[in-house]
């Protein structure tokens, strides 16, 4: 049997955007704050580790 460690893997979210629904990825971990690319609200801050999401998570995608 072989094991495969993938604790580090990083993942990302597919968000839609509560002020105009338009569907954007965004990294988990994004380390700078994401904006709508289409009516910039802001959909995810950083916060440390994994960034404060504001817009809603449709799908977690990995790697
Ligand atoms: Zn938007």
């Amino acid at each position: 049997m072989v094991r495969i460690n993938r604790e580090n893997r990083s993942a990302f979210y597919k968000v839609k955007c509560q002020d105009c629904e338009n569907e954007q990825i965004i990294f988990q971990r994004a380390s700078t704050a994401v904006d709508c690319v289409v009516c910039g609200s802001v959909l995810a801050e950083p916060s440390g580790g994994n960034a404060k999401i504001h817009a809603e998570i449709i799908e977690e995608l990995s790697e």
